[in-house]
């Protein structure tokens, strides 16, 4: 088979070695000679190692001459089967090799990255055929480490799927496949809560030697920040940064490891980071006892948990990645058999309430005393336990459903999936309108303000990530119509300001608490409410935080129409989606929401545009035809 490997680097290299060791010709590229230079030194060393531990079958002069090096990336993807992708972990960098690599392969070929993190559905985007785009995510160093996490993006085939962990095993390694696209996917998955941990602990002033002392004395071969050191730091900052903006805000807080990066202390590779590694590896000396090494078999076992209840991977595959990934002699299964889930519980909440961090809190399995049945795997509830945004679909209409307990209270994990679930629909052709409100009696009562006051900067980055969320909500090209019940304060009412149409049961409650609460809306609200209703309507509201019925909002042109229930607001929503011509829609949309933002010259050549837009499409012949026959049209979207 003919594999290319792209970049030569730290990964780059041992892949390619590992390839040619099992028989593969190899095209190793790399963006300038001596990259690709000093990665055949790497692997010409390595080999002669190898060779001389009697672990080559052949010479490795034949395995060295598999492999040919080339700066022409597209010149030597042409013709690959099979292509692993090592370059940084730059998203943007990466769906720019990966666009290149999909317009000049065969379409049979495979296109596997090595990323750390980064969702394997992110980089796909960048191509014209995401079901052959898969993570291959192999460990460092690559030829000894036995492990490769085998990555399903959403749109990857179940045939790419499998001929991946066939040529994973052909090559000597153990896939474990990992069935859904979480940022981290398994190992770094539990790797990014331990690293938040260890940082947090750092920056409470806890003496480093102290801890890795203590861990080394239990066994491991490296503390914990000797190991952050050995791997990079930049490596973990990273890391945690991409967490930050795709699982939660607060995998932000460890700001001790930015300000570490920032001034140059990257660990070994800087020759400074927690330790000095000026004269090569630093001695630890320290008192034992620091910390509780079970405190962090409860923090993997809450991730395995996490995953498992996500249906991310099976429990035996978690506990095969944590081992071979981390070089451990058990992992997160076989740990949580000496412990009872109340005592696991009991660790987490006590870890989370002193360190200040959500990302500790137990996972639904482990709170609600299941861990066992979970880990075991007699009881897997995939998303169950997590969903706080559902998603129903029925016929052209989409229900999307805070779901909380009482109030819907908004907290970052709402965010996140409400995030989501907009970009599953942007590009649903079989779904024109959205429909979007509460589980139960009411829309939402706003912000979960517990998890809100830390620090300015984490506040001010959770308040724009709303932000960005409710605007995506505004832009998704869908008919947006909100159904404001019960509460509608706060965030619950920003989020239905976000929408294109509202609906309101008579008696539902709608206003702005933050200004008594020392805050101002934050996702939107003064902005939307005072170009809805102007200055004078939207200042007294907020100011006086005085709430107003679904009644006097449809007086001030808040509300469009009033609702008995949910039954009424989605057989309007299905009316709807049966009489708007989904693409006329969703430019209309766009138009009108540009109104006022735009010189007016620069929106009405818009509009002239989309009209000439609209004039090819097969709806608006269908349209008119409907009008002339006098019958209801049947609209395609396109
Ligand atoms: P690296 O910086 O050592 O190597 C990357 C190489 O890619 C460099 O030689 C660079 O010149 C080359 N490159 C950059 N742009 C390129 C382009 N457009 N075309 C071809 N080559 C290009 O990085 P690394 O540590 O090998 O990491 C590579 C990937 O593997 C990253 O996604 C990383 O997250 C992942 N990964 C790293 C480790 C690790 O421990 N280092 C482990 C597992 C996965």
């Amino acid at each position: 088979m003919k594999v290319v490997v792209v970049g030569a680097g730290e990964m780059g290299h041992g892949i390619a070695e590992v390839f040619a060791i099992a028989g593969h010709n190899v095209g190793l590229v790399d963006v300038k000679q001596e990259f690709l230079d000093k990665g055949m030194t790497r692997i010409k060393d390595s080999l002669a190692k190898l060779e001389e531990k009697g672990r080559l079958k052949e010479p490795s002069t034949t395995i060295l001459s598999r492999i040919t090096t080339s700066t022409d990336m597209e010149g030597a993807a042409k013709d690959a089967e099979f292509v692993v992708e090592a370059v940084p972990e730059v998203v943007d960098l990466k769906r720019e090799v990966f666009r290149r690599l999909d317009a000049v392969t065969k379409p049979q070929t495979i296109l596997a990255t090595n990323t750390s993190n980064i969702r394997i559905t992110t980089i796909a985007e960048a191509t014209s055929h995401p079901e052959r785009v898969v993570g291959m995510h192999f460990f460092n160093p690559a030829v000894v480490m036995q492990l490769v996490e085998v990555i399903r993006g959403e749109r990857t085939s179940e045939e790419v799927i499998q001929r991946t962990v066939e040529v994973t095993k052909a090559i000597g390694k153990v896939p474990v496949l990992v069935r859904k696209d979480v940022p981290g996917f398994i190992v770094n998955r539990i790797n990014a809560a331990e690293t938040l941990f260890f940082c947090l602990l750092a920056q409470r002033g806890v003496r480093i030697e102290d801890v890795d002392a203590t861990a080394k004395a239990q066994g491991l071969p490296m503390g914990p920040y000797e190991l952050m050191d050995f791997v990079g730091l930049d490596v973990a900052y990273h890391s945690l940064e991409y967490f930050s903006k795709e699982v939660s805000v607060e995998y932000g807080q460890c700001t001790l490891l930015r300000d570490m990066v920032n001034s140059g202390k990257l660990g070994k590779k800087s020759g400074r980071g927690f330790y000095d590694w000026s004269k090569g590896r630093p001695e630890v000396r320290g008192n034992q006892g620091a910390f509780d090494l079970t405190d962090v078999l409860a923090l993997e076992i809450n991730e395995a948990v996490k995953l498992i209840e996500m249906g991310v991977a099976s429990p035996q595959d978690v506990e095969t990645a944590v081992k071979l990934g981390m070089n451990r002699p058990f992992g997160p299964i076989s740990a949580a058999k000496a412990f009872k889930s109340s005592e696991i519980a009991e660790k987490l909440s006590r870890i989370s309430q002193q360190l200040n961090s959500s990302v500790f809190q137990p996972a639904a399995s482990i709170r609600e005393g299941r861990m066992r049945e979970v880990l075991e795997g007699r009881e897997v509830r995939p998303q169950q336990a997590s969903n706080v945004v559902t998603l129903e679909r029925r016929g052209k209409v989409a229900l999307v459903k805070i779901n909380r307990p009482k109030l819907n209270l908004i907290n970052g994990e709402v965010m996140e999936q409400l995030d989501k679930v907009i970009d599953e629909l942007w590009n649903d052709q079989s779904v024109n309108v959205v429909v979007v409100t509460g589980q139960g009696d009411n829309t939402s009562a706003g912000a979960e303000l517990g998890t809100f006051f830390r620090d300015p900067f984490q506040f001010l980055e959770f308040g724009r990530r709303g932000e960005r969320t409710f605007r995506k909500l505004s832009e998704i090209p869908k008919i947006t119509v909100a159904l404001m019940k019960g509460y509608v304060l706060g965030g619950g009412f920003e989020l239905s300001l976000a929408c294109d149409i509202r609906l309101a049961t008579e008696n539902s409650q709608i206003g702005f608490p933050e200004v008594g609460l020392g805050l101002v809306p934050g996702w939107g609200g003064t902005q939307r409410l005072t170009k809805l209703v102007g200055a004078s309507r939207a200042l007294y509201h907020i100011l006086t935080t005085e709430r107003m019925s679904g009644k006097q909002a449809l007086e001030y042109g808040i509300v469009n129409r009033l609702v008995k229930d949910e039954d009424e607001a989605l057989n309007f929503a299905s009316d709807l989606a049966e009489k708007a011509a989904p693409v006329a829609a969703a430019l209309a949309k766009r138009l009108v929401n540009k109104a006022g933002e735009v010189p007016s010259d620069v929106g009405l050549e818009m509009e002239s545009f989309a009209s000439g837009v609209l004039f090819s499409t097969e709806d608006l012949k269908e349209g008119i035809s409907a009008f002339v026959q006098k019958r209801k049209p049947q609209f395609k979207g396109r």
